[in-house]
């Protein structure tokens, strides 16, 4: 079996919908993406790489629907291609977008009809879809307010963090920042859908605890990366920033996963981003 992104799926929580609305895919050498610990990606028959022997990963965000809300969590890469070669790559590796708002149009679903955009992170495969390729400052999703902690906000409006490859461009933050809602530890930025502190990854990251009448689900954004981070929480992803605090992050997912019945949401995961608990 070779890994695939994810196509567009679904999630019904009881009053509250998920759908996984694809943008494009990651594929990169697993002695790449896990310096240490890379056998766990293909050694384990968890189907993660391709053909090549490359690791996939999806690349998208979650669309979340509720009475007449229309929330993204993540927007996505934009059309760009990011690539990610490193000395001794053998295989084509990188980060690639483009499909995001035909696939929301396929689902019937206006960009002005969004009204908010919940930020996991500001990772560059997370706003790329907030503007446009031209880099100017008029949003795609018109009527948004943007939801993001004030620990991520912080750290990457700092000049100094400018300009990193996987950072967010000049225009997404001018974007954000005009409609900027902060997000905290138990914030409600809808009903039934709370933030939950995952710091490691980024400084500010969060995940989404949704809460329907059927259900439970815990959005994670890049707290975790692919499965074989829940078999071996102790995995490091090369672009964790804080790992120590990445890896004690993993460790309460995979927890929650398995004691409490909560489906998870992965949306990097390859072939399916969701996940139930055994
Ligand atoms: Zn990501």
């Amino acid at each position: 079996m070779t890994a695939h992104p994810a196509p567009v799926q679904n999630l019904d929580l009881g009053g509250i919908t998920l759908t996984f609305v694809p943008d494009g895919e990651f594929r990169a050498e697993p002695q790449v993406a896990y310096p240490h610990g890379h056998e766990h990606i293909v050694g384990e028959g968890l189907d993660l790489v391709d053909e090549n022997g490359m690791l996939v990963l999806s690349v998208g965000a979650v669309l979340l629907r509720s009475g007449d809300r229309r929330v993204l969590i993540d927007a996505g890469i934009g059309a760009r291609n990011i690539p990610l070669v490193r000395p001794g790559t053998t295989h084509d590796a990188y980060m690639r977008g483009g499909a995001l708002l035909q696939n929301l149009r396929a689902l019937g679903v206006e960009p002005g009809q969004i009204d908010a955009v919940l930020l996991t992170h500001l990772h560059a495969d997370h706003v790329g879809w907030l503007g446009d390729e031209r880099g100017s400052s008029v949003p795609t999703f018109a009527n948004a307010e943007y939801w993001v902690t004030e620990e991520e906000w912080s750290f990457w409006a700092k000049p100094e963090n400018g300009g990193d490859p996987v950072g967010p461009r000049r225009h997404e933050l001018d974007i954000i920042d005009s409609r900027r809602r902060p997000l905290t530890a138990g914030s409600q930025p809808l009903d039934g859908v709370f933030a939950v502190p995952t710091t490691g990854h980024t400084p500010g990251h969060v995940a989404f605890s949704i809460e329907g009448t059927e259900g439970r689900a815990l959005v994670v954004g890049d707290a975790v990366h692919c499965p074989a981070e829940i078999v071996h929480p102790e995995l490091v992803w090369v672009g964790d920033h804080d790992a120590p605090h990445a890896v004690r992050t993993r460790v309460e997912i995979a927890r929650r996963l398995a004691e409490e019945g909560v489906t998870l949401v992965a949306p990097h995961f390859p072939d399916s981003v969701f996940r139930r608990g055994s």
